[in-house]
């Protein structure tokens, strides 16, 4: 997989990000404190621009310069959540990117630094699975669809980890604001990556 491909694939989640991002600040008023949406669209509008000024020639310098960005800009828990994901992308990258790789990495960042389990209605909600379907050998769609139903499977959780967790059982009945984002992040993969992954 080439930096051209990935960077592409980059930029697809920032167009869709800008174009789900009252979505999500829907989810996040309905369960949070209502900034994901702009949250991450201030990050993914910051990655953009240091891309068309700095195109990056490598697989790892390029989820390198996305993870110090989002860090940089996106702030919340997402911010440094994204931002180690990349991070360890970048960590995991050779010359060949090997999708299900670089995607358990940034799963394994998540995780080291949320302390977040499957179910807790977070973001690992929707990545978790996708990372499971890759490694199984499955399409990048059926990786998107996975995480499209990780997803959804947040609505009747309670959410056990980051400013949600304060709701209690308020939190049931809404879509998880990471776990929505996180889909797009695969959905962009699929359209953007295809199969090669
Ligand atoms: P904040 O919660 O600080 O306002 P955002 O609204 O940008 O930050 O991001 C909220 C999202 O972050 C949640 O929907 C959830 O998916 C994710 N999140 C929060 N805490 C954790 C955690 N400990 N582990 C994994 N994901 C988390
Ligand atoms: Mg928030």
């Amino acid at each position: 997989m080439e930096t051209e491909a990935l960077t592409a694939w980059i930029r697809e989640f920032a167009r869709l990000i800008a174009l789900n991002k009252d979505d999500l600040t829907e989810l996040d008023s309905a369960i949070g404190d209502g900034d994901h949406g702009a949250n991450m669209d201030r990050g993914l509008k910051a990655v953009v621009a240091v891309l068309d000024a700095e195109p990056q020639e490598t697989p790892s310098a390029l989820f390198k310069k996305v993870g110090m960005t989002l860090i940089s800009k996106v702030g919340g828990a997402s911010g440094p959540l994204y931002g180690t994901a990349f991070l360890r992308m970048a960590a995991a990258a050779g010359d060949d990117v090997d999708l299900a790789k670089v995607l358990r990495a940034a799963l394994d960042g998540v995780v080291a630094r949320g302390k977040a389990e499957p179910g807790d209605k977070t973001m690992l909600d929707a990545l978790s699975p996708a990372v499971d379907v890759l490694e199984t050998g499955g399409s990048v769609q059926a990786a998107a669809d996975a995480a499209a139903k990780g997803r959804d499977a947040t609505i009747p959780l309670v959410a056990r980890k980051g400013r949600a967790s304060y709701l209690g059982e308020r939190s049931v009945g809404h879509a998880d604001p990471g776990a929505t984002s996180v889909t797009l992040l695969l959905v962009a993969a699929a359209t953007t990556l295809g199969d090669d992954g």
